[in-house]
């Protein structure tokens, strides 16, 4: 039996890098499944396909072929036989993930590959209905959150970081919204699986939240 660790939350709560770290220090895989839906999101863009337009998003989404393969412990991810990673991570695009990630057809292709990934190796996975949908049996279940004003000034850094011009109470506004779509949406909507550990990070760095599910892993896996 594999061992997986469960991430969610809502954008910007810091789970992909903290779930990066834990995985380095405990060797562990690291899924980050908002990038399978921000890769399908690219797939519908490119092909001129309106976020409102479920039928179309539902026969379009077949014809995407996502896989995953890891260089050097980092994630890639590929999109029909092309390496998108350097194209997932604008707001173009996790705007369009979000409004897409509501389609069934969607969701059911992308939880399948990530059960899959999970049966194969030891995991810590991040995204909004892991601890509740995708691996309802994990070892260990956290929900991460930080205020939305948090969380949107952490987004803005790191676009600013990477080039992007935007104004902060634009990033907060879509935060706002996304975490309403991703919280109301009828399939597999954002929340904290009952068996889930809440951890607030608005007043904590990096190393502390880190700390903090070592911690938890330890009393509840007993690792050393
Ligand atoms: O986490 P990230 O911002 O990369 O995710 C992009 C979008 O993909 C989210 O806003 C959410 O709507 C969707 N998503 C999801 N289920 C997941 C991961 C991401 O619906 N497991």
């Amino acid at each position: 039996m594999s061992f997986s660790i469960a991430i969610d939350g809502p954008a910007g709560a810091g789970k992909s890098t903290i779930a990066k770290k834990i995985a380095k220090e405990r060797n562990l895989i690291y899924v980050d499944t908002g990038a399978m839906y921000r890769a399908m999101a690219l797939y519908l863009l490119r092909a001129g396909i309106a976020a409102q337009d479920s039928a179309a998003i539902s026969e379009k989404c077949k014809s995407a072929d996502i896989t995953i393969q890891y260089e050097k412990g980092e994630q890639l991810v590929y999109l029909n036989g092309e390496n998108v990673t350097p194209f997932l991570r604008t707001e173009e695009v996790g705007k369009m993930a979000s409004a897409s990630s509501v389609n069934g057809d969607v969701r059911k292709k992308l939880v399948q590959l990530q059960q899959k990934l999970a049966e194969r190796a030891d995991v810590i996975m991040d995204g909004r209905d892991i601890g509740t949908c995708v691996l309802p049996g994990a070892d260990v279940k956290i929900y991460l959150t930080a205020s939305v004003e948090v969380r949107a000034r952490r987004r803005y850094d790191e676009l600013t970081a990477k080039g992007e011009n935007w104004d902060l109470e634009e990033i907060e506004r879509e935060i706002a919204q996304r975490d309403h779509r991703d919280m109301t949406r009828d399939i597999s909507p954002l929340r904290q699986a009952q068996d889930a550990i809440l951890l607030d990070t608005s007043h904590m760095d990096i190393q502390e939240v880190v700390t903090a599910i070592i911690k938890i892993c330890e009393e509840k896996c007993g690792w050393k």
